[in-house]
């Protein structure tokens, strides 16, 4: 972090300044954060681009892990910097994976292994009923380091986790996952279709619009 009092010059030089870091390095993410957000005013760059070092995510809830990723961006940085965070919650599982979903079957497991340890937890419930779900994401925009109220937006999109995988669009979860009046599994749907729908884009809509407010 940068030293008390600094905050206060990086807040007026950044009000000048079009450039806002987005605080995370997945390229798809970015280019589709990029493609909503984009307008006059605004350029957005890839933390990858200042050689950011990683956040560690000691958060215990999504919003607490998107403040520290952008707090770490913008301190390094000295722009303002947004954040997500997002996940999988199972009400079957108390919320599980919640937070750890990307780590779900531990350390160095792929996406496979998540939804295979998924499908393992639930087959006690095999009633569509009992197998109900959504995905989460939480977006943090802190204007400095220090901004005490950070620009916060949240996006859910419903649905349930089906008996078996199906489909090859998308990541994570999609395959597994079919949201609420659909039959297709959400890794069936394009991408085009997904970003209307999804959290992820639920919750970049509602950033968009908090945005043009300022
Ligand atoms: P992150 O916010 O990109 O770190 O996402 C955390 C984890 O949540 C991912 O690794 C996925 O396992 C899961 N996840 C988040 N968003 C999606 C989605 O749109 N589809 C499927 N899985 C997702």
């Amino acid at each position: 972090l940068q030293p008390l009092g600094a905050e206060r010059t990086t807040m007026i030089e950044a009000d000048s300044d079009p450039r806002m870091v987005l605080a995370s390095g997945n390229r798809g993410k970015l280019a589709e954060i990029a493609r909503v957000l984009a307008d006059d005013h605004r350029i957005w760059i890839s933390q990858s681009d200042f050689e950011v070092p990683e956040a560690e995510e000691t958060g215990l809830t999504f919003i607490e892990n998107a403040i520290i990723k952008a707090r770490n961006a913008s301190a390094f940085t000295g722009l303002p910097a947004l954040a997500d965070d997002s996940g999988l919650e199972v009400d079957a599982l108390g919320g599980a994976p919640g937070i750890y979903s990307a780590r779900y079957a531990g350390p160095g497991k792929g996406d496979a292994e998540n939804n295979a340890k998924l499908l393992e937890a639930l087959s006690d419930y095999p009633e569509p009923e009992a197998r109900t779900a959504r995905f989460r994401c939480v977006m943090v925009l802190l204007r400095h380091p220090a901004d005490p109220a950070p620009i916060i937006a949240e996006g859910v999109w419903s649905g349930r986790i089906a008996l078996a995988p199906r489909g090859t669009e998308g990541f994570g979860y999609d395959p597994v996952f079919v949201p609420v009046g659909e039959s297709r599994h959400a890794a069936e749907l394009p991408a085009a279709e997904k970003d209307a729908a999804s959290h992820r884009g639920q919750a970049l809509a509602a950033l968009k619009a908090q945005l043009s407010a300022l």
